[in-house]
C-alpha cells in the first residue's frame, strides 16, 4: 500500500500543558511554602538571637539584685562588729571582731577601729593610723611628785647657761628620781650635756632615755625625742652610718605607728625622718617600702580625719576610697580600705555569681569605690540603683567575657543555618528528582497514548485496502484475471505489512518485558541479504522505489538469528524508503571489517537533525518535522533495530545531514556468538 497521508491527531511535541500545570503544583505546594518556611526560620533565627541577649541581661539584672543583697548582707555583718566591738570590755583584742576584720587590721592602711569614751579617742589596733587631728591626749605618766630642785636645775641650764652647774645638778636629780620622772631628768641632762658640746655623753644620755619606759614631755614621747635627738646628732656629727641607723629605725618607728601624734608634730617629724634617711643615703629598697606603709597609713590616718570631722560610710580618698561601719553609742567605727574589701569581697561577690563577671560600685558621690570604672560602657552592662544601709549606691556589672556569649549565639545561629540549608537543598534536589521523575512518567504516557492512535492508523489503511479489494473481487466486479491478480497481489502485500506490524509491536512488547529469545545459528551473510533485497524490494516496487545493494560473495560467517535480524534490516531499509519521499534509490552495502562485518542501509532522503539523532533509538521517539507527520510510525522500528543488533554483540550508528540523507550502519562481530535471549 502506497503511504497515504492519513490523519494523525496533532501530536503534542511539548509538555507545555502538564509542565506548568506541574510547576503551579509545585510552587503551590513545595516552593511557596518552603519560602515561607525559610523566611519564618530566619525571623526565628533573628528572634532566638534577640532572646539570647534578653536572657542574658535578663540573668545579669537578677545577678545585679543579688549582689545589693549580698553587700547588704556584708554591711550588715561589719555594723554588727562594730556594735558589738563598741561595747566590749577593754581592752580590745584582735579576737574581738571577726576574721575578715582582723585580716583588714593587719594590713598597713587596712583598717582601723575607733571608739571615743570620755572624750578620749580609741584607736585600734595602735599604729593602725599615724596621727589623729585631736589631741591624742593619752594618759602621760607626770612624775608622781614634783621633783625638788628640777626648777633649780633648770634655770641654772636655761637662765644662767651654766651647763656645768646644770649637769651636776640633773645627775644628782637623776640619782634620787622615781621611775615615772627619770625619763624628764634624763631628756634635760642629754639636753644640756649636747648644749655644752659634751657630744658623746649626750648621745649617751639620749640612748639611755630611749630604753626608759616612755613618758610624754612637751607633747612628745620621751622616746620618740631621744631617737630624733641621736639623729640630730649623728646628723651633726657627719656620722652617716650611725645616722643611717639611727634614721632608719627613727622612721621605722613613725611609719609604723609606734606613736600616735597629733597631726603637726607627726608631720613634721616624718619630714625630718625622712631627710635624715635620705641623707645618710638609707638603702632605698627598705626606705621604699617604709615610705610605701607609710602612705598607706597616712591615708587611713586622713580618712579617719574626715571621718571624724563629718561621719559618713563612704570616705573618698586620693586614690583610695574607705569605707566607715559605725555605731553611734557608744560612738564607735571601723574604717576599712575599699582596696582590701574590693580584693577580699568585691572578687568573691562577683565570682560567685558568674564566671568573669566584672563590675564597679559607685558611691552616692559618683566615686569608683569597688571596681574599676570601665573606659567604654561593655556589651550587656547592667547599672542598677542600689540602697544598702541606708546609702544609696550605683552598680554596674558586665560579662567579662562577651566574646563567649557571642560566640553561643553564633553557635546556635550557624547550627540552624547549616540545617535550614541541608534542608533546603534536600527539598531543592527532591524537587528536582519528582519533576524529572513525574516529567517522564507523563512522557511515558503521553507516548503511549500516541502510539495507540498512531498503531490504530497504521491498521486502518491497510485492513481497509484488503477490505475493499476483498469485497470487490467477492462481488465479481473484477473480471480481468490479470487485474485480478494484481488485487490478489496488493492484498498479499498489505497482510504481509500488516503481519510485519503485529510482529514489530510484538518483538517490542517481548523487548519491554524482557522475552525476547535468539535462535542462533551460523549464518552465510552474503546470500542471506541477497535473498532479503528482492523480498524488500517487492514490496516497496509498487512505489518506483529499488533497493540498490551491494553485497560482495564471501563475507565471513556470522552467528546470528536470521530472522530477527532480516526484520532489523528491513526496518532500516522502510525508514530509508519512508523517508526519502521523490527518491526512487535506497542503498544497501555490506563489506567484510577486521573481525565483523558492515551492513550499511543509505538513502538521500531528509536527513536527521543531530539533535534527533540524539533519540531517534529511544523508545517512541519521532523527530520533529513535517515529514514526521505525513509518514507513518509508531517511532518503534529503531529501538527495535538496537536490541536486535545489540543481542548480536553489534553495534548500530547514524551518520546522516539534514537535506543530505542518512546512513545506518550495523557491525557484527564475526565471531561465534552463543547467546539465548
Ligand atoms: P518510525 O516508526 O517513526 O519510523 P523509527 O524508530 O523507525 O520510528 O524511527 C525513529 C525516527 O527516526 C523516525 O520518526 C524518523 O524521524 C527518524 N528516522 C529514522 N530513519 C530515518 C531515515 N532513514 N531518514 C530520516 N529520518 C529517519
Amino acid at each position: 500500500m502506497p503511504n497515504s497521508p492519513v490523519r494523525r491527531p496533532a501530536r503534542p511535541r511539548s509538555l507545555r500543558g502538564p509542565g506548568q500545570r506541574l510547576v503551579g503544583v509545585f510552587a503551590l505546594f513545595i516552593l511557596l511554602p518552603g519560602a515561607f518556611l525559610g523566611v519564618f526560620a530566619l525571623r526565628v533565627l533573628r528572634q532566638e538571637s534577640q532572646l539570647a541577649r534578653q536572657r542574658t541581661r535578663e540573668s545579669l539584672e537578677r545577678t545585679a539584685e543579688e549582689i545589693g543583697r549580698d553587700l547588704d548582707s556584708e554591711f550588715r555583718r561589719w555594723n554588727d562588729a562594730v556594735r558589738s566591738a563598741a561595747s566590749l570590755e577593754r581592752p580590745l583584742v584582735v579576737n574581738s571582731f571577726p576574721e575578715i576584720v582582723g585580716q583588714a587590721f593587719a594590713e598597713p592602711g587596712g583598717g582601723v577601729f575607733l571608739s571615743m569614751s570620755d572624750e578620749r579617742l580609741e584607736v585600734f589596733p595602735a599604729g593602725a593610723i599615724l596621727y589623729v587631728s585631736r589631741s591624742p591626749a593619752p594618759a602621760q605618766a607626770a612624775p608622781s611628785q614634783p621633783l625638788v630642785g628640777l626648777a633649780e636645775a633648770e634655770s641654772l641650764e636655761i637662765a644662767r647657761k651654766n651647763y656645768p652647774s646644770a649637769i651636776r645638778a640633773y645627775r644628782n636629780l637623776l640619782d634620787s628620781a622615781d621611775a615615772g620622772s627619770r625619763p624628764l631628768v634624763l631628756q634635760r641632762l642629754a639636753r644640756t650635756l649636747r648644749k655644752a658640746s659634751r657630744l658623746e655623753e649626750a648621745a649617751g644620755a639620749y640612748r639611755d632615755l630611749r630604753h626608759l619606759d616612755a613618758v610624754w614631755i612637751g607633747g612628745l614621747p620621751s622616746d620618740l625625742i631621744a631617737q630624733a635627738e641621736l639623729c640630730s646628732l649623728a646628723s651633726e656629727r657627719g656620722d652617716t652610718a650611725d645616722l643611717a641607723q639611727e634614721a632608719t629605725a627613727f622612721y621605722r618607728d613613725l611609719a609604723t605607728g609606734k606613736w600616735l601624734l597629733d597631726k603637726p608634730r607627726y608631720l613634721y617629724y616624718s619630714d625630718l625622718g625622712r631627710t635624715w634617711c635620705r641623707d645618710s643615703r638609707v638603702e632605698a629598697g627598705e626606705f621604699n617600702s617604709l615610705h610605701a606603709t607609710e602612705g598607706r597609713r597616712l591615708a587611713l590616718s586622713r580618712a579617719a580625719e574626715n571621718f571624724l570631722d563629718n561621719p559618713r560610710t563612704v570616705l573618698p580618698g586620693e586614690d583610695l576610697a574607705y569605707l566607715a561601719f559605725r555605731n553611734t553609742d557608744p560612738f564607735a567605727a571601723i574604717l576599712v580600705s575599699a582596696d582590701v574589701l574590693g580584693s577580699r569581697w568585691w572578687q568573691r561577690i562577683l565570682s560567685s555569681r558568674w564566671e568573669d563577671l566584672e563590675g564597679v560600685l559607685y558611691a552616692a558621690e559618683g566615686s569608683a569605690v569597688f571596681g574599676s570604672p570601665p573606659p567604654a560602657t561593655p556589651p550587656f552592662a547592667v547599672t542598677r540603683d542600689l540602697r544598702i544601709d541606708d546609702t544609696p549606691w550605683l552598680l554596674q556589672i558586665w560579662p567579662g567575657r562577651p566574646e563567649g556569649i557571642y560566640a553561643d549565639i553564633r553557635q546556635k545561629r550557624t547550627l540552624s543555618l547549616t540545617m535550614l540549608g541541608f534542608v533546603t537543598v534536600l527539598l531543592a534536589f527532591g524537587s528536582y528528582l519528582t519533576v524529572r521523575i513525574v516529567k517522564r512518567e507523563l512522557e511515558i504516557a503521553r507516548l503511549r497514548a500516541d502510539f495507540v492512535s498512531t498503531v490504530s492508523h497504521e491498521f486502518r489503511s491497510p485492513l481497509t485496502g484488503i477490505r475493499q479489494l476483498g469485497g470487490m473481487l467477492l462481488d465479481g466486479r473484477v473480471t480481468d484475471p490479470e487485474k485480478q491478480r494484481g488485487y490478489f497481489k496488493m492484498i498479499v502485500q498489505e497482510s504481509d505489512r500488516l503481519a510485519r506490524l503485529v510482529e514489530n509491536i510484538l518483538d517490542f512488547s517481548r523487548m519491554e518485558e524482557g522475552r525476547r529469545e535468539y535462535r542462533f545459528e551460523p549464518l552465510d551473510p552474503s546470500p542471506w541479504l541477497r535473498k532479503l533485497v528482492p523480498d524488500f524490494g517487492s514490496e516497496i516496487a509498487a512505489n518506483g522505489v529499488t533497493v540498490e545493494a551491494n553485497i560482495p560473495d564471501g563475507l565471513p560467517s556470522i552467528s546470528a538469528d536470521g530472522q530477527a535480524l532480516g526484520s532489523a534490516v528491513r526496518n532500516l531499509l522502510d525508514n530509508a524508503v519512508k523517508y526519502s519521499p521523490g527518491e526512487k534509490t535506497v542503498w544497501l552495502d555490506a563489506e567484510a571489517a577486521a573481525g565483523a562485518i558492515r551492513i550499511a542501509v543509505r538513502d538521500r532522503g531528509v536527513g536527521i537533525s543531530e539533535q534527533d539523532q540524539k533519540h531517534i533509538f529511544d523508545r517512541f521517539y519521532r523527530a520533529e518535522g513535517d515529514i514526521s507527520k505525513r509518514v507513518k510510525g509508531a517511532g518503534l522500528g529503531l529501538s527495535l533495530v538496537q536490541h536486535i543488533v545489540a543481542a548480536h554483540d553489534g553495534t548500530v550508528e547514524c551518520r546522516s545531514r539534514v537535506g543530505e540523507g542518512s546512513t545506518f550502519t550495523i557491525r557484527l562481530p564475526t565471531a561465534p556468538v552463543k547467546k539465548g535471549g
